[in-house]
């Protein structure tokens, strides 16, 4: 069985007889990290690839065992939120960018993983609000954000709160550069960030808060080859 994620149909189990060691243009089709062109047979509720070709091999992927393995972490996740057979046209072109876009990157992969998830959340309509407080609307300097609520909450509101938040509590204490960054990435296209690596102790922190806000926003649940990205 192969898993397929199409433009129009969205996630696809599929199974075939093509072997992916082959050396034909089917059998290239069949690798990990290809945009195809899949013909597909359905029988009752099963579908089965008949041929395939290749329209782009992200072949730069599988050059780098980090590289890889950042992308073998972003598949699975990207798996894991789709539903099956109903599309998701943002979440594909999404892909196809970050595919492209580490192709291309030698290192810091997990600036890109931060902002790729954050956009998928975005996605999924489960974006951190950054507008405003979420508690009074209001505009001034935010001092936490409250993954369970879903935003930013100004000093004021944030006085309000009790003071012993544990780890359970989902609140992190930010200030103004890292709301501006999430607002960074969520308004700029994946490939603007070629270049753009985060300072460690912030790209620690802020994959901290994304990886809570999927746990709590998302229907994900534990991912195999999380053990295995490169911190
Ligand atoms: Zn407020």
């Amino acid at each position: 069985m192969l898993t397929l994620f199409s433009l129009k149909y969205g996630k696809i189990s599929a199974g075939t007889g093509i072997n992916e060691r082959g050396k034909g243009k089917n059998a290239l089709a069949m690798r990990p990290f290809t945009h195809g062109r899949y013909e597909l047979f359905k029988n009752r509720d099963t579908y089965n690839i008949n041929s395939a070709e290749v329209i782009r091999s992200y072949y730069g992927i599988g050059e780098d065992p980090d590289k890889y393995m950042t992308c073998a972490y972003i598949l699975e996740f990207t798996e894991k939120l789709l539903p099956e057979e109903e599309p998701s046209p943002r979440l594909f072109s999404l892909l196809t960018e970050f595919f492209s876009v580490m192709e291309q990157r030698k290192n810091r992969f997990l600036t890109l993983v931060i902002a790729y998830q954050l956009k998928a959340l975005a996605i999924c309509g489960h974006a951190p609000a950054l507008d405003g407080c979420i508690r009074c609307g209001s505009r001034e300097t935010a001092s936490l954000l409250d993954v369970k609520e879903g935003g930013i909450v100004c000093q004021a509101c944030a006085e309000k709160y009790p003071s012993n938040n544990t780890k359970d509590s989902l609140i992190y204490e930010i200030n103004f550069g890292i709301v501006n960054i999430l607002r960074y990435f969520l308004d700029h296209p994946l490939s603007s960030f070629e270049k753009l690596a985060l300072d460690p102790p912030l790209e620690k922190l802020l994959r901290a808060i994304i990886k809570d806000y999927i746990e709590y926003h998302l229907d994900v649940g534990p991912l195999k080859s999380e053990a295995f990205l490169p911190m």
